[in-house]
């Protein structure tokens, strides 16, 4: 690995909505490339520009934990800034990659986090986090914390061909089960699913069931994108590499899609598969709404929802109007509660979306939203 220190002028990345994967507004990547050289992984791709070579040269935002205070201490803004959950991880590079252990900006993020009193959200693939478990469990305590971990499938020689630089999946199991017992809220995020390795449905089954066992509270699922370029030509050196007979079938899957994705035919299947799995395993397919109440803001809170209903239904090939109204509920300034009267008036809201809404305002959940997440 080689490290290249820089400086950074700014380390947010701010969005104008919030997330409803992430719950989030707000993240950052503290290190630009991941010594983790993920097979699959999109921060190869030449969008995002990381420099030097992908897996082998990491880029250390050395005055991050600087820059960082200014931008979170409230004292330095005219406006009280909201962020939903801080976000640590994703990106174009792991917070708990192993350079991590040297310069420990991750763990002094959270202690900025803990000092201004923010909820995270931290998305690794790494068993470090384990270190940082006593600022986490604080910050869990006096706001929220949410750890998730990322898998593609918790099969140990798929993982050692397809995430090289990564923890085993045992490993990531045994410290999900750590965050668990300590009663912070943990979860998977299966991404990618990699088409016909860890799609096939005994592995995907036995991914779920693990996941269950070690006792995430969630498991998001997502497909593998292949961007034609740099990830397309590495990702598919390896797959020549250890399954040649695959050629084919990935020549179907991936047709040239302007983001790199599967083809829908192909997403619907594995999308059909995944929601029957998490019903045999009583698995939520989102963040469930009681780990954000009282956390997220009320708009943010309702918009989450709706989006998450929105995904219930199309992951089973219905249409639904809650995104056109999560959408609108994120592009007012006034909290809903202000306009309680006038939510028709939103677009994407009518009689039976209204009335969902003010239920969700009144208790933070819905009778609705728990039927669908069900199905
Ligand atoms: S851990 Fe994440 S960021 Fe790092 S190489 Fe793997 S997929 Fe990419």
């Amino acid at each position: 690995m080689n490290i290249i220190e820089t400086t950074a002028k700014t380390i947010l990345r701010k969005r104008k909505r919030i997330d409803s994967w992430f719950l989030s507004k707000c993240g950052m990547n503290l290190y630009r490339g991941c010594s983790h050289n993920c097979v699959y992984c999109d921060g190869r791709a030449e969008e995002y520009y990381v420099s030097g070579e992908f897996g082998k040269d990491v880029c250390v935002k050395t005055n991050a934990p600087q820059i960082l205070k200014r931008e979170l201490d409230p004292a330095t803004r005219r406006k009280p800034q909201d962020h939903g959950f801080l976000m640590l991880g994703g990106g174009v590079g792991d917070s708990y990659q192993p350079v991590e252990e040297k310069y420990k900006l991750t763990r002094q993020a959270l202690e900025l986090a803990d000092t201004y009193n923010l909820p995270v959200h931290i998305l690794t693939k790494s068993t470090l986090v384990k270190r940082d478990i006593d600022i986490i469990d604080r910050i869990n305590k006096q706001r929220r914390a949410i750890v998730s971990f990322s898998f593609s499938s918790v099969d140990e020689k798929i993982s050692s061909i397809f995430e090289p630089g990564v923890p085993s999946p045992d490993e990531r199991l045994e410290t999900m089960e750590m965050f668990q017992r300590r009663g912070i809220p943990c979860g998977m995020f299966l991404m990618p699913v990699i088409p016909f390795i860890t799609d096939i449905p005994a592995r995907l089954e036995a991914t779920v069931r693990k996941a269950k066992e070690a006792g995430a509270g969630f498991v998001l699922f997502s497909g593998m994108t292949l961007k034609e370029g740099k990830q397309m030509d590495y990702f598919m050196g390896t797959l020549l590499d250890y399954f040649p007979e695959l050629e084919a079938e990935y020549s179907m899957v991936y047709r040239g899609e302007k983001r790199g994705n599967a083809t829908d035919e192909y997403s619907s299947y594995v999308n059909s598969m995944l929601n029957i799995l998490a019903k045999r395993y009583e698995m939520p397919r989102r963040i469930p709404p009681y780990v954000f109440k009282n956390i997220l803001k009320e708009n943010d809170h309702v918009a989450v929802m709706l989006e998450h209903m929105d995904y219930f239904l199309r992951s089973r090939g219905q249409t639904s109007p809650y995104r056109k109204a999560a959408y609108s509920v994120t592009q007012i300034e006034e909290p809903l509660s202000n306009i309680r009267k006038r939510l028709r008036e939103l677009k994407g809201v009518g009689n039976a979306t209204e009335s969902i809404i003010k239920e969700i305002m009144d208790t933070g959940t819905s009778r609705y939203y728990d039927r669908l997440a069900k199905l």
